[in-house]
């Protein structure tokens, strides 16, 4: 027998379908990777819909980076126009190089600023100011 005809196999919990060790998640060992692919997506739904929910009698408003935003908390909602994937992020709006950026709660508190993200041009954004949904 050559060596290219044997291969591990192992059955996916979630399909039931029998395929090559190779296509099977890492962190996940008895669910095949489009399988996996799938659940996180379908947590990522889920998780949105729930802000969504939640969100749904506020008052979206587009964001327009200036100046004048900078240090506001909020919660953002974007649209990457290019994957036409949405998310939502919360942090403080801040700027880094010249460039606006969504700064963590959590690093805001230790001054940490390694994990600022960037906001992108190929995104679209809208944003609640939460300071003002807690007063
Ligand atoms: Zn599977």
């Amino acid at each position: 027998m050559s060596e290219k005809n044997y291969q591990e196999t192992r059955k996916c919990e979630v399909c039931g379908e029998i395929k090559p060790v190779a296509d099977f998640s890492k962190s996940y060992r008895n669910r095949c990777k489009p399988c996996v692919a799938e659940m996180c997506r379908n947590e990522r739904k889920s998780h949105n819909n729930l802000i969504e929910e939640k969100t749904s009698t506020m008052k979206w408003q587009t964001l327009n980076l200036t100046d004048a935003l900078i240090g506001m908390h909020v919660l953002v909602k974007g649209y990457n126009r290019i994957t036409s994937k949405e998310f939502f992020a919360v942090g403080y709006i801040d700027k880094y190089s010249n460039q606006f950026a969504l700064l963590r709660e959590e690093d805001k508190e230790l001054n940490y600023i390694e994990s600022v993200r960037l906001f992108s041009r190929s995104c679209s954004y809208w944003y609640i100011n939460i300071d003002e949904i807690e007063e």
